[in-house]
């Protein structure tokens, strides 16, 4: 049967495809070790878990309101409140299947045929498959890496058009964990409100926050920039809850309204036990999610400098979320490799270490390691590719 024309056009995720890789190896008896991974490596917290459990023997185990339980909503209206000093209405806010549906969601509701969506580029994969899945157009903006990879309000004006509809601001960014500053955010904003651009700001890595740096809102600096700007949030990053599928737009009403009837005819509703494990994240004991954080930077900072010490790489610290995005292209050169794409294939194959290639994200020249996952794998894997690179070169 021919597939709808709509399948065609998107692209297969490069995340995806080296984990398949990494896994066929493993299965194999070869001793993997994958930086591919887009989760934390800690189990949801307790209280989480067992707040399911309570859920669950007290019969909370029917549907829920499709735009989520009024109680979860009120929870996240505390939350907003508390950590970004932002006052929103229950009619504000919608509770999807995680982050990534909030997202598809709301493409599906703002976008008409045509319409452009400026993506700054590193991206995360599925940013430019949300908006042709809406029959839109990508239109991306190079975030340079000598700007820390990203982009500027210039950079944003010039690409802005009749057309224009949107712009993403991912920060902290997968994969670059690079944060915008307040002042960055103020002179973005200024455009949008000039152009009436709607702001999609993706802050599902807000928690994951290392060094002086800060998480700034956009939606925080100004009531026309609250209005101008949809939150997307969750707790699977904050509170190592991937599995869980809860994350949640927040903004202007109607934007809202439709996401939440076009959500009734898609999922119904997500999981209700699991929203009952969102309620708990958020009105139980924070500890954890410090606790993950610190492991995190701590990481962080004992591999970042055993990166930097691998000839052919240079990488910009990051300041938040768990991925490193070094620069490979000299590293590629120096080993032989047309490009950075056939250095990862190369790795993996020869020294089992899983990396995904920048390209997916829209830089060819970077590689993304994850550091989700232990301090001995992570060390074991800089060994690895250094050996590499002493061999090859
Ligand atoms: N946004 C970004 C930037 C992400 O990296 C991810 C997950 O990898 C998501 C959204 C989706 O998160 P969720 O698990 O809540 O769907």
């Amino acid at each position: 049967m021919k597939l709808a024309n709509r399948v065609s056009l998107l692209t297969p995720s490069t995340t995806l495809e080296i984990t398949a890789k990494a896994k066929a190896l493993k299965d194999a008896g070869y001793d993997v070790i994958g930086l591919g991974a887009g989760e934390p490596d800690f189990n949801t917290p307790q209280h989480i878990i067992d707040a399911a459990v309570k859920a669950m023997n007290e019969g909370h185990t029917k549907y829920t309101p499709s735009g989520g339980l009024l109680a979860l909503k009120e929870a996240i209206i505390e939350k907003f409140k508390t950590d970004q000093q932002l006052n929103y209405e229950a009619n504000e806010i919608i509770v999807c299947v995680g982050a990534k549906h909030a997202l598809y969601t709301l493409f599906q509701v703002i976008i008409n045929p045509g319409d452009e969506v400026i993506i700054p580029t590193p991206y995360w994969v599925s940013y430019p498959e949300f908006v042709k899945l809406a029959e839109g157009v990508p239109v991306f903006v190079e975030g340079k890496e000598a700007n820390n990879f990203k982009i500027t309000a210039e950079q944003l004006k010039e690409a802005i058009t009749p057309k224009t509809k949107a712009v993403v601001i991912n920060s902290p960014s997968n994969p670059t964990g690079m944060i915008y500053t307040e002042e960055e955010l103020r002179a973005l904003g200024e455009v949008c409100l000039e152009h009436d651009i709607l702001i999609v700001s993706d802050e599902i890595y807000e928690k994951l926050i290392y060094g002086n740096n800060k998480h700034v809102s956009i939606a925080q600096l100004s009531q026309d920039l609250k209005k101008q700007t949809i939150i997307i949030n969750g707790v699977s990053k904050s509170h190592s809850m991937t599995g869980w599928r809860i994350g949640y737009a927040a903004g202007d009403s109607a934007i809202i309204k439709a996401m939440t009837n076009l959500a009734s005819h898609s999922t119904s509703n997500p999981t209700s036990i699991a929203q009952y494990a969102a309620i708990a994240a958020y009105k139980g004991p924070q500890e954890p999610v410090e606790t993950m954080r610190k492991a995190f930077e701590e990481r962080l900072n004992k591999i970042y400098e055993q990166l930097i010490e691998i000839p052919g790489f240079t990488c910009v610290k990051p300041q938040g979320a768990f991925y490193l995005f070094p620069n490979a292209k000299k590293a590629a050169e120096m080993t032989g490799y047309e490009n950075v794409d056939e250095w990862v294939k190369a790795l993996l194959d020869e020294e089992k270490v899983a990396l995904v290639p920048g390209s997916g994200f829209g830089a060819p020249e970077n590689v993304r390691l994850s550091y989700a996952t232990s301090l001995d794998l992570l060390e074991s894997a800089v060994e690895r590719i250094k050996r590499f690179m002493e061999k090859k070169t």
